[in-house]
């Protein structure tokens, strides 16, 4: 049974909103660039962030120009690399935190699995590294395999090994997207807020860990995750969710 997933109570301008990217607000695509951004999602986000007063961040693993990019002309407040860079606000130049870089030697072996496998790709994100084999399911042991082997060899490396959907992702232990949102929230227009946060993969649960501290609410996508309120069926579910709290099919009076 889908749930319909009720808009929250509170005044737009009380709440922050949070979305991860790929996955939750964008649909899953062969290689991650080939992800394709819908006019009419960049037009509900244009409302939405106006609506909130600005309260409305992005909070992904890729990286701060990559999320630009992607969305273009449009620049919101975000969070890149999984809590390595913040923005908190459009027109701010990018905040990073210098956060620990994932060792040359260990991105080397790394970017070997996919030597001679046809189908996998290393994805350099800058702050991290993801493995994909989406485009061959049939690999996923022997990545998992290779990647655990390599973590074995830094054993004094803090990094941190987060399987996601058709991917292994490798990232130093040092940031998470828990403590980005945990920073992004002391700052306006977020602070004071009642965040919620929309997210899918592993990497969103230190998000969803933190937001009681506010007394927020996470939503899931695809999978009820801990800590989360609702559990949206696909991205395009949370598309029309945010485009009704946007106002944006006039059935919120704003
Ligand atoms: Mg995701």
């Amino acid at each position: 049974m889908i749930e319909t997933i009720p808009l929250p109570s509170a005044n737009l301008r009380d709440i922050a909103v949070l979305l991860d990217i790929d996955g939750t607000i964008l649909d899953i695509a062969p290689t991650p660039g080939a992800v394709i951004v819908p006019q009419s999602l960049r037009q509900t986000l244009t409302r939405l962030s106006r609506e909130t007063g600005g309260a409305l961040a992005l909070v992904s693993g890729r990286s701060l120009g990559d999320i630009d990019l992607l969305f273009a002309p449009l620049r919101l407040p975000a969070i890149g690399g999984h809590g390595a860079e913040i923005r908190l606000s459009p027109d701010e130049i990018t905040e990073s935190e210098h956060a620990h870089v994932l060792d040359g030697k260990l991105r080397e072996r790394l970017a070997e699995i996919a030597v001679d496998a046809p189908g996998v790709l290393v994805e350099d994100k800058g702050y991290s590294l993801a493995v994909h084999y989406r485009l061959a399911p049939e690999q996923e042991s022997r990545v998992k395999e290779a990647v655990a082997a390599i973590k074995a060899d830094w054993p004094k490396e803090p990094i941190e090994v987060l399987p996601g959907k058709s991917v292994v992702e490798i990232k130093p232990a040092s940031f998470h997207k828990g403590a980005a949102i945990r920073e992004l929230m002391q700052h306006k227009p977020f602070a004071g807020r009642q965040p919620i946060f929309v997210g899918d993969d592993i990497t969103d649960e230190s998000g969803f860990a933190v937001m009681p501290e506010f007394k927020g609410m996470g939503f899931s996508v695809g999978r009820r995750a801990p800590g989360t309120a609702h559990c949206f069926a696909a991205p395009s579910d949370v598309r029309r969710w945010l485009e009704r709290l946007s106002g944006g099919d006039g059935t919120r009076p704003l």
